[in-house]
């Protein structure tokens, strides 16, 4: 099959091959897609499942590891078959922030060394671009007006980056006006890149219900942990670009990493941060450190051999996950968050994943979920109450 290219806009992390489920080969996104990738081979499938689905499903770690780097060079254009939105999946002991997310498709093209995607989507690990926006719309659309009293916060960077492909896809020209005409629910888009483009030329005209969300790390972190990234000055530029065009900014310092000399790197990001952005236009930040499936210790160790990240002070916590021990966990959280309050102390911070029994070590209290954080932790228009007792840390 050919499919002749017609533009020249190419993302910065292209894929060595398209699989193109038979389905939806007419479908106008696929066309966008393949368009704007000239030179990538495209060849037709009959399944919309994971090509690896079956070879990684029982296989060892090096397979694994392996598999889930090949994955990353094939883009699996397809429809999604499943429901759209989803109450993100947050767990009885941690604080949740009632985040709902809905997926417009599946992996990363970029490659952080601590990336939970390699966990989470070890059985699928091809990247998928799923075709049927439309559906996607009119999902989200049925949800928030047969409830016209809750309020949806609806992230679409669960198990994808929300920006990373949408110079191929354009999914923000959709999804940005769609969200303006919600009257209860507001869009995160949630990125590590710098792109942008779309956003700056939708302006004002529509950022009325969208937050465009960085996750920011100190500098080292960032060079040497989240490869194929935009560096930290790239996106410290995007943010002011998109300030610039009217949306509200989100930040979030997730995942903190211990590193020697982690306060400065950490206080210098903070400080920088806010030389480009205006703290009144910041819809949110979020806190939180490193944490991940005990399973992942392996991989990441076997695909980023270099990484010092699997070598900390880490332990298997009660929620299941390794996670830092607790008095270096709570010196980092409480470390930023006071960086962060001395910039504006009414800063809509909070806490993802965490008890309630860390919000009351770290913020000195509990709930501290005030009024400027009511978007966060709100679903039908009420602030919910964080249980002050029996939580653990
Ligand atoms: S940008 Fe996010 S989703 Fe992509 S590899 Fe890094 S951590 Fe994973």
């Amino acid at each position: 099959m050919s499919i002749e290219p017609s533009a020249s806009i190419i993302s910065s992390s292209r894929p060595e091959r398209i699989l193109l489920a038979r389905e939806v080969a007419e479908s106008v996104l696929a066309k966008r897609v393949i368009s704007r990738l000239p030179g990538v081979p495209v060849e037709l499938v009959d399944d919309h499942q994971d090509p690896l689905r079956a070879k990684v499903g029982n296989s060892g770690l090096e397979t694994r590891s392996r598999d889930f780097s090949a994955g990353k060079k094939d883009l699996l254009l397809c429809r999604y078959k499943g429901d759209w939105l989803r109450a993100c999946p947050g767990t009885n002991s941690h604080v949740c922030c009632n985040l709902w997310t809905v997926n417009p498709g599946e992996g990363c093209p970029l490659d952080c060394t601590y990336c939970y995607l390699q966990s989470y989507l070890k059985r699928n690990p091809t990247l998928k671009l799923y075709t049927n926006t439309d559906e996607m719309l009119g999902a989200i659309e049925q949800k928030v007006k047969a409830e016209p009293s809750r309020f949806f916060r609806v992230g679409t960077g669960e198990v994808i980056d929300s920006l990373v492909w949408d110079d191929l896809t354009d999914s923000t020209l959709e999804l940005v006006p769609f969200f303006a005409r919600q009257s209860n629910a507001l869009l995160e888009l949630k990125t590590k890149t710098a792109n942008i483009g779309n956003l700056v030329d939708l302006g004002s005209r529509y950022s009325n219900n969208t937050v465009v969300s960085w996750s920011v790390n100190a500098k080292p972190v960032n060079f040497e942990d989240e490869s194929a990234t935009a560096s930290f000055d790239e996106r410290l530029l995007a943010m002011a670009e998109v300030q610039e065009a009217g949306y509200r900014i989100g930040l979030h310092f997730d995942p903190l990493i211990y590193f020697s000399g982690w306060e400065d790197g950490y206080q210098d990001a903070v400080r920088e941060i806010f030389e480009v952005v205006d703290p009144d236009n910041v819809a949110w930040v979020s806190v939180s450190t490193l944490r991940y499936k005990p399973e992942m210790q392996e991989v990441m160790e076997t695909r980023f051999p270099e990484s010092k990240i699997p070598y900390g002070e880490q332990f298997l916590a009660k929620d299941g996950k390794m996670r830092y021990v607790q008095p270096l966990r709570l010196k980092m959280i409480k470390f930023v968050w006071h960086q962060l309050k001395q910039v504006s102390n009414t800063l809509p911070s909070y806490m993802c994943m965490e008890s309630p029994a860390a919000w009351r070590a770290v913020s000195g209290g509990a709930p501290v979920a005030g009024e400027e954080l009511r978007e966060v932790f709100t679903r039908k228009g009420r602030l919910n109450i964080i249980q002050p007792q029996g939580s653990e840390l």
